[in-house]
C-alpha cells in the first residue's frame, strides 16, 4: 500500500510510542489448533493474485477464515489464520536476533475501502484519491495475506516510509528470513513496472513455505511466478 497508508492509520489509531511485550492474543473458536504447518486447510487460495489489474474474486471475502489479534502496542487487527500463525513465528525469530516487528496493516475489506474512498474524495478531492487510495477491490491487503510492519527501535515505533526505507540494515537482516516462514516481499525494488508498486520493505504477503521458497530461490516478483506458474 501506499502510504497513504500513513494517513489512512492515523485515521484508525496512531501507533504508541510504548514499550513492548508480545501480547499476541488470538481470539478464536475453542477447538482451533494453533498448529503453524503449511496445512493451508481453510479452503481458500493462497496464491490469488490482487494488484491494480486483478481485483479480489467476488467471493474471496466471504471464505477467507479471520482471527483477531493485537500487537503489542494494543491495537487489533484481522487477519488470515495461517498468515497469522506463520507471522507469529516470524516475529519470535526476529525477537531473538534482537528485532521487533509489529503488525501496521494487514485485512481492510473492500466495504472499508469503499468509505475510506468516500471520505477522501470529500476531504481531499477526486485527484488525490486517484493517486493515493487503492480502489476498492484491488488491494492485496483485502485478501487477508497481507501484513505491514511496523519497527520497533530502542522502545520507539518506526512506521513513516521514509523512515522505514531508511532502516537498511535492519531490513536486510529481516528479508532473508521471510520465506523460512512462508512470506514474500511482495514490492521488491526495482520492480514496479511489474508490481504497480514501489519499493516497501514493510509489505510482507504470506503464500506458504514451499511458494516463497521457489519465488526466492529464482528471485522472481510474485506477478511473474504466477505468470510463469500458469504457462
Ligand atoms: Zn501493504
Amino acid at each position: 500500500m501506499l502510504k497513504s497508508k500513513k494517513i489512512l492509520m492515523a485515521m484508525v489509531t496512531a501507533c504508541m510510542l510504548t514499550p513492548i511485550m508480545p501480547t499476541y492474543l488470538p481470539v478464536l473458536g475453542t477447538n482451533h489448533v494453533w498448529a503453524a504447518e503449511d496445512g493451508q486447510a481453510s479452503g481458500i487460495d493462497y496464491l490469488v493474485l490482487v494488484n491494480k489489474m486483478h481485483k479480489l474474486p467476488a467471493d474471496y471475502e466471504a471464505k477467507v477464515p479471520l482471527v483477531t489479534a493485537k500487537n503489542s502496542m494494543g491495537r487489533e487487527f484481522q487477519v488470515e489464520r495461517d498468515t497469522y500463525a506463520h507471522f507469529v513465528q516470524l516475529r519470535e525469530a526476529l525477537l531473538k536476533q534482537g528485532i521487533q516487528i509489529e503488525m501496521d496493516s494487514i485485512y481492510r475489506s473492500v466495504a472499508r475501502q469503499q468509505e475510506i474512498v468516500k471520505e477522501f474524495t470529500e476531504k481531499y478531492g477526486e485527484d488525490y484519491v486517484k493517486k493515493y487510495v487503492a480502489v476498492p477491490g484491488y488491494s492485496e491487503h483485502h485478501t487477508g495475506l497481507a501484513v505491514d510492519i511496523c519497527l520497533v527501535v530502542d522502545g520507539k515505533v518506526i512506521d513513516d516510509n521514509d523512515e522505514m526505507i531508511a532502516q537498511k540494515d535492519i531490513f536486510a537482516r529481516i528479508h532473508p528470513l521471510l520465506a523460512d516462514y512462508g512470506f514474500i516481499l511482495r514490492y521488491p525494488q526495482g520492480q514496479e513496472n511489474i508490481t504497480g508498486y514501489s519499493y516497501e520493505p514493510w509489505h510482507f504477503r504470506y503464500v506458504g513455505k514451499d511458494v516463497a521458497k521457489e519465488i526466492c530461490r529464482r528471485g522472481v516478483t510474485f506477478e511473474e511466478y504466477i505468470v510463469a506458474r500458469k504457462g
